[in-house]
């Protein structure tokens, strides 16, 4: 991975979450819009058709439902009175409704639905198909797509049965056939773009566990290496220095021998609570292997982070980490200069650890460059 100051690999305790994208709110304002705009386009289509005298009761029931039920949903859902679930299958309900009444009183009840005209109809049942694809996954809109379907067949079958051959007859065939292959389009690409997200999900989870310590949870190695590899880039391109403490368990193998491995496992990961609770935004805590942590400090001088490194070794053994035991660290703290690669840094934090653990244990050394 190319790390750049500019693409920065943010640390682990001041990790940058990006503010969740609201996509729930963005879709409740496109909402409210197109309740806005489908009254608006019903009203004005309403008074059109008065004013030129082609309007009828029926058209006046479908024109009257619309006018009131676009205003309805926009109270509930501007006032949020209807989880999201609802408002969307109320209003493909609705539509579907609205579509399968029109479809009743044209092909049965001439008397009522003659002023019905079937072609711009027919071209509203697709949309409701294209609908039920945004609100639900893509099995259950096939679901309830096909149960759309199967209700405009079943609507249509006795004017079918009995004049298949009548000019309604054939344009409600092609409805049923177009009806279909759109739904079948519809879940095809619907189902792509689940396996899609799958896929995106699936590598979001592999990119977060290839730099997380399974037992800790914190910043692995190859977490703790991006993260200097990045801090040396910024200090080399803009002088902005970085301090390094590696941590290492006092005489941890007693810990072990005396309680058992599963034991000591579990005091890892009390320190590794223990040590955050120590540390600033913009810090970061890894576990760099073994019982050994490492933090890096961005900007931090050696004489403050030698103090930071000997207050975690006072906060760590001033109470108990497991089974009532005490545990204590030795800390070897370094800063950057700017001949340091990483490997020369380690090396010198490694090098104050060992004076750490010579003068005694459960102390911070620091070492500068001579
Ligand atoms: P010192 O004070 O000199 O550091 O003594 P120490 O006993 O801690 O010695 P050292 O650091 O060399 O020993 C590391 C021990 O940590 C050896 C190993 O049993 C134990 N250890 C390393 N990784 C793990 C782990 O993942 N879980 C457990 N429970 N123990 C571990
Ligand atoms: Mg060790
Ligand atoms: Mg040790």
């Amino acid at each position: 991975m190319l790390l750049t100051p500019d693409a920065p690999l943010q640390p682990h305790k001041g990790e940058h979450t990006p503010a969740p994208y609201d996509g729930r709110e963005r879709k409740r304002l496109v909402l409210l819009l197109i309740f806005v705009l489908s009254w608006l386009s019903t009203a004005v289509a309403w008074l059109l058709m008065e004013s030129r005298g082609i309007s009828s009761p029926t058209l006046r029931g479908v024109f009257g439902a619309n006018i009131v039920f676009h205003p309805v949903m926009f109270a509930l859902v501007y006032w949020r009175r209807l989880p999201e679930r609802v408002v969307d299958v109320s209003c493909l309900l609705f539509a579907a409704g609205i579509c399968a009444a029109c479809m009743v009183l044209r092909l049965y009840f001439p008397a009522y639905g003659a002023s019905i005209d079937l072609e711009p109809l027919y071209l509203w049942i697709p949309v409701i198909y294209v609908f039920a694809f945004t609100v639900a996954g893509h099995k259950s809109s096939l679901a309830i797509s096909l149960g759309i379907l199967a209700l405009f067949f079943v609507i249509s079958l006795p004017y079918l049965v009995h004049s298949p051959t009548e000019r309604l007859g054939n344009f409600t065939i092609q409805l049923h056939m177009v009806s279909a292959v759109l739904i079948a389009a519809l879940y095809f690409f619907s189902s792509y773009q689940h396996r899609l997200q799958l896929a995106q999900l699936t590598m979001d989870e592999l990119a977060t566990l290839s730099h997380t310590d399974e037992l800790t949870r914190l910043p692995n190695r190859r977490r703790i290496a991006q993260v200097v590899s990045y801090e040396l880039l910024r200090f080399a391109r803009h002088g902005r220095g970085f301090a390094l403490v590696m941590i290492d368990i006092d005489h941890f193998k007693d810990v072990n021998d005396q309680f058992g491995h599963r034991v000591g496992d579990q005091a890892l990961k009390a320190l590794a609570v223990r040590a955050g609770e120590t540390l600033r935004d913009g810090d970061t805590l890894g576990r760099w292997g073994g019982e050994e942590f490492v933090i890096v400090l961005p900007e931090a001088g050696l004489d403050e982070a030698l103090h930071k490194a000997q207050a975690l070794c006072a906060h760590v053994v001033a109470a108990p980490l497991i089974n009532d035991q005490l545990i204590s660290i030795s800390c070897g703290v370094t800063r950057v200069v700017s001949a340091d690669t990483a490997e020369s840094l380690f090396h010198r934090a490694d090098m104050a650890l060992y004076a750490a653990k010579q003068h005694g244990r459960n102390r911070a050394e620091s070492m500068a460059v001579a």
